[in-house]
C-alpha cells in the first residue's frame, strides 16, 4: 500500500520537532498563506482550491537538510508538497491532501558561472540569478515575467517558456537545461543527476517526482536591450507587427507581445506615456537593431511609443516591459477588476494574422486578445492569453469550443491536474521516476491523475505505457 497518511493522525507538534534543526513555519496564518499560489486567476479553481492547506511548513537552507526534511515525511508518510515562490497559476504548489510544505527560497546560492552556463541551487530567484550574470556579461536563456519572486526550480519543475523564449525557445527545447540534480524521497533520500535530455524526466512535473536540488542552465551573451512600446489603431496590425518582429532576421529580440487597446486601457503604469485606446506592441531589442525596429512598426502603420533603457525606465517608474506581457498581462487586468479570468490557446498558424481577427469576431466582446510570439522547435508560434470576462462555466467552455472549431488548441488553465492543461495526455516518464524517486507517493498528492492507475506497476512498467 503506497500513498500519504491521513493528515488528522499526523503529530504535527512531534514532526515539527523532528525536522529540527530545520526551521518551520506553524503560524496557522503564515502556514495558509504559503499554501496558495496564483491559482485564483481560475474562479473555477479559486471554488475548488481555495480551502485547501497545508500544516506545517519547512524551510531548508541546504541540500542536506532538504533530504532530512525529505527523511522525516517518508518515516511518516506525510503528504508533501514542495514550494519556490508560489506563482503558478494552477495550484501547482497548493497541498490538495494538507501536510508539509517544504519552502525552497533559503537554497538559493549561485554555485558557477562559466561560459554559456550558470549552476545554481533551486531556489534562487531569477532575478538574482541574472542580476549575478549581468556583470559577467550573460544572463539567462529565458525566464518567466515572475523573475522577481519565482524560483529556478519551480520555473523548471512547473513553467514553459518565457522572455527569451522568442530567440532560445522553450525551456523543454534542447540545451536550455543543461542539468539538474534532484532528491529522492526515500529513508535515506537519494540525489539523481539528470543530464541533458534526461532533464526532461523532471521538468514539468510539478514536483511529483523528485525534489531538486540544483540546476545548469544554459546562459546567452547580455545585450544592451532597450524596451520598447509601439502602438497600432487596428489589432490585426498590431499583431502582424508582432508576427514581423518575431520572424525578422535583421532585428534581435527577446519579447514580442500584442495586447487588445481595451486591456491595455487596464495598465493605469502607462498612461501619458503612450497613446491612449491603442492596440500596443511589447518588445525588447537590442539598442544597435532600434533604427530597424522602428521601420518595422513605421511600415506597418504603428508608432514606438517607448523605447527605454533600464535606467531610464526605473526614472520613471515604469515597471519593466514584460510586466505587461506573458500572465502580468491579465494581472493587471485582475487587479481591477476580479470577474476576468483567462485561457491559454494556441494559434494554428502564427503567420495568419486573417484567423487571428476572424476567431475575435466569432468570439464576441468577452473575449480580448493578447498574444506571445516564441519559437518551439525552430518555429515561430504564437499563442493567446486572452483576457475572458467569466460568466460560468459553460460560457468558458462554450469560448474553448469556438477557439478548437476554428483550429486553435486549448491548453486548459482551469485544472490543477498536471494531465490536463498543456501537457494533454499522462507523461508516463514523469511517473516512472515518481515511482523510483517516490515509491509511497507523497509528493503533491491528487495532482496527477494517471498517478492512481500506475502506481502499484514496476517503473519499468510505467515506462513501458510511453512507449506502447
Ligand atoms: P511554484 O509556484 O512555487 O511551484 C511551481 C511547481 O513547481 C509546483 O508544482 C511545485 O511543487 C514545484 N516545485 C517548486 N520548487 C520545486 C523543487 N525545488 N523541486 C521540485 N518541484 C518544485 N510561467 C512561465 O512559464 N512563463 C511566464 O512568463 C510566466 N509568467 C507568469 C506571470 C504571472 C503574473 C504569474 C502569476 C505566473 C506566471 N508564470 C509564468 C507561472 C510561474 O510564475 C512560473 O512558472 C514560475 O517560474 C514558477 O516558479 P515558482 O518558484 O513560483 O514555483
Amino acid at each position: 500500500m503506497t500513498g500519504p497518511a491521513n493528515r488528522s493522525d499526523i503529530d504535527w507538534t512531534e514532526v515539527a520537532e523532528a525536522l529540527a534543526p530545520v526551521e518551520v513555519i506553524d503560524e496557522t496564518v503564515l502556514v495558509r498563506k504559503r499554501s496558495r499560489d496564483f491559482f485564483w486567476y481560475s474562479p473555477i479553481l479559486n471554488a475548488q482550491l481555495k480551502k485547501c492547506f497545508g500544516d506545517l511548513v519547512a524551510c531548508p537552507g541546504t541540500r542536506e537538510e532538504m533530504a532530512h526534511c525529505l527523511a522525516v515525511a517518508h518515516a511518516r508518510d506525510l503528504p508533501v508538497v514542495l514550494r519556490g515562490g508560489g506563482t503558478g497559476n494552477y495550484g501547482q504548489a497548493v497541498p490538495l491532501m494538507g501536510g508539509l510544505i517544504i519552502e525552497t527560497t533559503g537554497m538559493n546560492r549561485i554555485l558557477e558561472i562559466g561560459e554559456g552556463f550558470v549552476r545554481v541551487e533551486a531556489g534562487a530567484l531569477m532575478a538574482d540569478i541574472n542580476a549575478a550574470l549581468a556583470p559577467e556579461g550573460w544572463e539567462m536563456a529565458m525566464f518567466p515575467s515572475t523573475q522577481d519572486i519565482a524560483t529556478i526550480g519551480g520555473f523548471v519543475a512547473g513553467g514553459s517558456a518565457g522572455i527569451g523564449s522568442i530567440a532560445n525557445g522553450a525551456l523543454r527545447e534542447p540545451g536550455n537545461i543543461i542539468g539538474l540534480k534532484a532528491l529522492s524521497v526515500e529513508a535515506t533520500p537519494q540525489e539523481h543527476v539528470f543530464e541533458g535530455e534526461d532533464a526532461l524526466q523532471v521538468h514539468h512535473a510539478w514536483g511529483l517526482n523528485g525534489a531538486i536540488t540544483e540546476v545548469t542552465l544554459r546562459t546567452v551573451p547580455l545585450r544592451d536591450w532597450i524596451g520598447c512600446m509601439a502602438t497600432f489603431d487596428s489589432y490585426r496590425a498590431c499583431y502582424a507587427a508582432g508576427y514581423a518582429l518575431a520572424v525578422s532576421d535583421r532585428i534581435g529580440r527577446k519579447l514580442s507581445s500584442t495586447v487588445d487597446a481595451r486591456i491595455v486601457d487596464y495598465f493605469p503604469r502607462l498612461k501619458g506615456h503612450i497613446r491612449s485606446e491603442k492596440h500596443l506592441l511589447v518588445a525588447l531589442v537590442p539598442r544597435e537593431d532600434m533604427d530597424a525596429f522602428e521601420e518595422l512598426i513605421a511600415e506597418r502603420g504603428g508608432t514606438v511609443d517607448l523605447a527605454l533603457t533600464d535606467e531610464e525606465r526605473q526614472e520613471k517608474a515604469i515597471p519593466h516591459v514584460f510586466e505587461f506581457a506573458y500572465n502580468h498581462t491579465t494581472l493587471q487586468v485582475l487587479k481591477a477588476d476580479r470577474s476576468a479570468t483567462y485561457q491559454q490557446i494556441g494559434v494554428p498558424d502564427a503567420s495568419d494574422d486573417g484567423a487571428v481577427a476572424a476567431i475575435a469576431e466569432k468570439l464576441g466582446d468577452d473575449v480580448w486578445p493578447h498574444h506571445e510570439f516564441a519559437r518551439l522547435d525552430g518555429k515561430v508560434v504564437a499563442f493567446d492569453l486572452p483576457i475572458i470576462w467569466f460568466r460560468d462555466e459553460a460560457r468558458l467552455r462554450e469560448i474553448d469550443a469556438t477557439y478548437a472549431a476554428a483550429g486553435f488548441s486549448v491548453a486548459d488553465a482551469h485544472t490543477y491536474h498536471v494531465e490536463g492543461g498543456g501537457l494533454k495526455n499522462a507523461d508516463y516518464r514523469h511517473l516512472a521516476w515518481k515511482k523510483r524517486m517516490d515509491p509511497k507517493g507523497l509528493l503533491n498528492p491528487g495532482k496527477s491523475q494517471a498517478w492512481d492507475e500506475v502506481r502499484d506497476l514496476s517503473p519499468e512498467a510505467i515506462e513501458a505505457k510511453a512507449k506502447g
